[in-house]
């Protein structure tokens, strides 16, 4: 079961979305204004985030600020006009995507399945994964060594799980580029390298965990 969180202000659009989102097997929760959105996002737990910028009382962009800054839960703008995405990618809130209204239900649908295939919150997919000593779970946003918890950033919970979900598999620096999401601006594969490092640093006696493929990518070692 995996939960949409709808939030949108204008009811008629909401319910589009959501008679969508059900035929495709997804649970709905809807939130009309923004504190009922940050509400809904603690209490239900959901694995996607559609987020109208306007709204009344604190707009989409509030919300989305409060939401990354405690975690990775994959958000996707509906925005009024086009020019709005070019500022909003600029302001670097970290959506993983944007649609422009009007725009049509399925394709929504169709984008919200992308970004959970990207983020690995796809449904079907276990949220807790192990390799090894390490494990990883992307609806709690954590990864744990040894079962202590790690502290680590959003952009690096969603590497690990992208690595996690097939132990010993190299993934490319693109793929995992990929799996940022929105988070990264660009397609600079470097930023992959940043968080890896940062990573190794985190893992403390477990670096050869996190394996580097030369002119590859990385891979986990689960066995070291
Ligand atoms: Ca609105």
């Amino acid at each position: 079961m995996t939960t949409i969180l709808i939030v949108e202000d204008e009811a008629r659009l909401g319910d589009i979305l959501e008679e969508y989102l059900r035929r495709d097997g997804f649970v709905t929760e809807r939130a009309m204004t923004g504190p009922r959105a940050l509400e809904l996002w603690r209490a239900a737990r959901p694995a996607l985030m559609l987020l109208d910028l306007m709204l009344p009382g604190m707009d989409g962009l509030e919300v989305a600020r409060r939401v990354r800054a405690q975690s990775a839960l994959p958000i996707i703008m509906l925005t009024a006009r086009d020019e709005e995405v070019d500022r909003l990618v600029g302001l670097g809130i970290g959506a993983d995507d944007y649609v422009v209204k009007p725009y049509s239900p399925r394709e929504v649908v169709a984008r919200v399945k992308a970004v959970l295939r990207r983020t690995g919150g796809e449904v079907g997919v276990p949220t807790l994964q192990h390799a090894g000593p390490l494990s990883v779970d992307t609806a709690a946003f954590e990864v744990r060594l040894n079962g202590e918890a790690l502290d680590v950033t959003v952009a690096e919970v969603r590497l690990m799980a992208a690595l996690a979900r097939a132990p010993g598999v190299v993934r490319s620096r693109a793929e995992l580029l990929s799996a940022l999401g929105g988070l990264e601006r660009g397609t600079d594969e470097r930023a992959v390298d940043a968080h890896v490092k940062n990573l190794r640093r985190k893992l403390g006696d477990h670096t050869e965990l996190l394996d580097t493929v030369r002119g590859v990518g990385y891979r986990l070692r689960p066995e070291g």
